[in-house]
């Protein structure tokens, strides 16, 4: 029993599904739960309709029926005209409908969730319709049934309890009258129904949760890279596939923001010693990269850049020493506004913290944390993280840059950084 992960670029068209296909052709005879995201950027195309929708500034339909017709022109590549499957579609996007046509009275997480989550309820139905049309039996599943989350809107908790149970007792039967189980990435139900997500990119992570309560014996991501790389191949030119990594460097690599596999994902996997294959649907039969529970290897320099980072300076304001009841207050207000802490530096009178900058929530964190505290930001900086560093290619990642904060921690290196600014001289 194997479970296998889509992600939005390897479904983003119709072209893509019919390769996505091609690669489960190979498998038609194996039991695979299978898990898909929205479909290339859908997940950003609602999120876009969310903020129309909130700050109703009167373009919510037009974005909406924008995606929608994306989503029917691809229908229409993969399916005669009378297929069920439109009937199917329409069905899910009306759901999107109902709720901008009200008034936005509801929490803006809430929301988020009802409204984004639409995008792997289609894009699964679309995939599951495709495989049974090319004979290959498949079952639709809501993975609401199964992943049970508390309701933290936009980032549920799972209750592995109750989705253990769900699991054992709603997926045997499927897998035994089927040979894949198609659901959807990133989502999950709370107890009463409504619906929730796990955090972007939590596709990953679902599909590590049912590669969990099934114990499958392995699990494939399938992406458009060939493996995990010595550094995210948007950014630079000579990256290097890693052919095998261990857990605990996979998990170090995503805690550090490598944008390739979600954070959450390794620990469900190593608690069952379940190997996880990151492969290229571009190039199936490619070897991938294995993440088991292989012991150490020596690895090459990774990097990690993480973008639009902010540093935080909070300071007290008598001069007296950020003490530890400070601190413990300080780390309740991140947990609050669930601001992930990227790296800190205490001072006598002052504790800096570089974050992310996810505007909405640290807006709110920044107007509390005034009522004590004086805050000074930096923003528009990048946090660069390099393990197992060599000092070259820090030099090199360095040129150009001013760094603002430094930590050295055994072989890993981070550090925040800005642009020098190009000074204009004054004319002689
Ligand atoms: P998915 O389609 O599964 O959502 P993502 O776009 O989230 O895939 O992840 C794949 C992308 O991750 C690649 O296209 C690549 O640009 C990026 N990436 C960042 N860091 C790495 C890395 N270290 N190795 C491989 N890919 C990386
Ligand atoms: N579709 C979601 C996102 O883009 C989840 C995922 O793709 O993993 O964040
Ligand atoms: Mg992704």
């Amino acid at each position: 029993m194997k479970v296998f992960k889509f992600g939005g670029a390897s479904i983003e068209d119709a072209e893509a599904i019919k390769n996505v296909g091609d690669i489960l052709q190979s498998y038609k005879d194996e039991n695979i739960l299978i898990v898909v995201s929205a479909m290339g950027k859908t997940t950003n195309a609602l999120e876009v309709v969310l903020e129309a929708y909130t700050s109703q500034n009167g373009k919510a339909f037009e974005y909406y029926e924008a995606l929608k017709a994306k989503h029917i022109e691809t229908l229409k590549q993969l399916f005669p005209e009378h297929h069920e499957i439109y009937a199917i579609v329409n069905d899910a996007f009306v759901e999107i409908e109902w709720v901008i046509e009200e008034p936005p009275q509801d929490d803006y997480d809430y929301l988020y969730d009802q409204i984004v989550s639409v995008g792997e309820l289609v894009s699964s139905r679309i995939v599951a319709a495709y495989l049974n049309m090319l004979d290959l039996k498949t079952v639709w599943l809501d993975a609401r049934d199964v992943i049970r989350t508390n309701n933290t809107y936009r980032d549920g908790k799972v209750d592995w309890e109750v989705t253990n149970q769900n699991g054992s007792e709603i997926l045997p039967p499927l897998l035994k009258e089927n040979n894949f189980v198609l659901t959807q990435g990133f989502i999950g139900g709370t107890s009463e129904n409504f619906t929730t997500t796990l955090g972007r990119e939590g596709s990953d992570y679902s599909a590590a949760i049912f590669s969990y309560i099934l114990n499958a014996s392995n699990m494939t991501i399938w992406k458009d890279v060939p493996g995990i790389l010595t550094g995210d191949p948007r950014l630079f030119d000579h990256v290097s596939k890693i052919d095998r990594l261990s857990y605990k460097e996979a998990i170090e690599m995503t805690y550090y923001g490598a944008k390739v596999i979600h954070p959450k994902t390794i620990k469900p996997i190593q608690n069952k010693s379940i190997p996880l294959y990151v492969k290229s649907f571009k190039n199936p039969e490619g070897e991938g990269t294995i993440i088991s529970n292989e012991s150490e290897v020596s690895y090459p320099p990774v990097v990690v850049v993480e973008t639009d980072q902010i540093l935080l300076h909070i300071s007290t304001r008598d001069f007296s020493f950020v003490a530890e009841h400070h601190l413990g207050y300080l780390f309740r207000l991140f947990d609050k506004y669930r601001i992930k802490v990227n790296m800190m530096q205490n001072k006598a009178i002052s504790f800096s913290v570089c974050v992310t900058n996810q505007a909405k929530r640290l807006k709110k964190l920044i107007a509390e944390l005034e009522e004590d505290f004086n805050v000074r930001t930096d923003e528009g900086l990048e946090l660069l993280t390099i393990r197992h560093y060599k000092p070259e290619v820090l030099n090199s990642l360095l040129e150009g840059k001013i760094i603002l904060f430094e930590e050295r921690i055994q072989e890993t290196i981070q550090v925040v950084v800005k642009d020098i600014p190009v000074m204009r001289r004054k004319d002689w």
